[in-house]
């Protein structure tokens, strides 16, 4: 069994209103196990209307409209639903009367075209709406039904818990669904599934998706169905472990985390501090460590030392050092580390220099060059040169997260 949503209404297709329906309709769908196989947004056009819908009784069993129940000239849903199912319209006298009433109480005259609101569609029940005029409806369909419902979220989202949900639990098999996630840094997205593909390529459920979250951080999302939660998870993580396998140390979660709570969790459960010093980052990895409640358990601060004399005088760079390799230099991103680390009064410390660009480029130290350098107890200043691509916010993001990344493996 499986559904699709068709969300309604030309104001959804601009660029103004958010289509928000369908990701309340697919968490619901999630819940009750039944796999959204996908969903469209259409405008109020009757015929296009009309073709969507047929489409999506053809391939899903249930499907889902939201919008266009009302009582204006651009509601078309319930007029193109009946052309989509060949079926004709029915006034229904208590829905009318019900109508007359609610217009009456608001001492609202009731138009003719307000009565469409009481065209049913010939198989199909009410579903009834307590916070709005436009009714619901539920119509059996060749192979499943198709159900419609109406656009404000706050009609929608109580008519779909109360007349929906418990409809859709009786007619769905038992089954349920599970993820798993594992969250991967310091490879590409490409990299990483050149080496799971082959794991999860042929196989079906779990069914696994691949998501760039941030360079250099990966998330790899397996989604398991079964008669239960407990076998959905099972399946789900042995998946999952086999991947992990082939990924390694570049798995640093298995579950959907950043980078810095897992970096903070690990300082703090080793009560380890670390302080910064950074240069082309500008204060981005300060901020990245202290962007969770209760980093102060493992942060203690860092210095923006952007000028050469501000290195010097801040960080204990070497003036010699700066002159011999330039501020872009292995050597003066371990002297930040060690400086940030010693002056800090910390267990590790990171140093970050770099060419965040559009400008800076030096001969044989292009636009994206960083060198980032960790030092800890028990581990001699290793500094690393990277390159990273993309515009001056990206290169610096990236060596942010990179950065953390380092820390983390050390920490491992
Ligand atoms: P009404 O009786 O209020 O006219 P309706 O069923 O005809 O109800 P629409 O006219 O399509 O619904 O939409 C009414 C309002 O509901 C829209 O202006 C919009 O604010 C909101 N809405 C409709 N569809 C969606 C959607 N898919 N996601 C988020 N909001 C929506
Ligand atoms: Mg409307």
């Amino acid at each position: 069994m499986r559904a699709e949503i068709i969300a309604i209404g030309a104001e959804l297709l601009g660029a103004r209103r958010p289509e928000t329906n369908s990701l309340y309709l697919a968490g619901e769908l999630a819940d009750l196990g039944i796999p959204l196989r996908g969903k469209s947004v259409l405008p109020d056009d009757e015929r296009a209307l009309a073709a969507g819908m047929a489409a999506a009784c053809r391939r899903a069993e249930v499907v889902l409209c939201t919008g266009g129940l009302g009582p204006t000239e651009d509601d078309r849903t319930v007029a193109a639903a009946a052309r989509a199912l060949g079926c004709p319209l029915v006034r229904d006298p208590r829905a009318e009367r019900r109508l007359r009433e609610r217009y009456r109480r608001r001492g609202r005259g009731l138009r003719a075209a307000d009565l469409r609101q009481a065209l049913r569609l010939q198989p199909a029940r009410w579903l009834p709406n307590r916070l709005g005029s436009a009714l619901g409806q539920w119509c059996p369909t060749p192979h499943g039904c198709l159900i419609l419902l109406p656009g404000p979220p706050r009609e929608l989202q109580p008519m779909f818990a109360a007349q929906v949900r418990p409809r859709l639990r009786r007619l769905a098999p038992p089954a349920a669904l599970a993820t798993r996630v594992l969250s991967i840094a310091g490879l590409s997205e490409s990299e990483v599934d050149r080496r799971a593909a082959p794991l999860y390529r042929r196989v079906a459920n779990p069914a696994t998706t691949i998501l760039a979250v941030s360079t250099p951080q990966v998330e790899l999302h397996f989604r398991a169905r079964a008669t239960s939660r407990r076998r959905a998870q099972a399946l789900a993580d042995a998946l999952a472990r086999r991947v992990e396998r082939r990924l390694g140390r570049a798995v640093f979660s298995r579950e959907q985390q950043s980078l810095v709570a897992v970096v903070g969790a690990r300082l703090a459960a080793r009560r380890q501090t670390v302080a910064v010093a950074e240069s082309c980052t500008g204060g981005l990895l300060a901020a990245a460590l202290t962007q969770e409640a209760g980093s102060s358990r493992f942060f203690r601060g860092g210095v923006v030392c952007y000028s050469d004399d501000l290195k010097v005088a801040l960080a204990g760079v070497a003036p010699a050092s700066l002159s011999a390799h330039g501020a872009v230099s292995a050597v003066v991103a371990r002297q930040l580390a060690r400086g940030a680390r010693a002056r800090l009064g910390t267990d590790w410390g990171i140093g970050v220099t770099g060419i965040a660009g559009p400008g800076g480029a030096r001969p044989g130290k292009p636009v994206g060059t960083v060198f980032i350098a960790v030092c800890g107890p028990g581990l001699s200043t290793r500094a690393r040169r990277w390159r990273f691509f993309g515009d001056r916010g990206l290169v610096r993001r990236s060596a942010v997260q990179t950065a953390l990344n380092l820390l983390r493996l050390w920490l491992d």
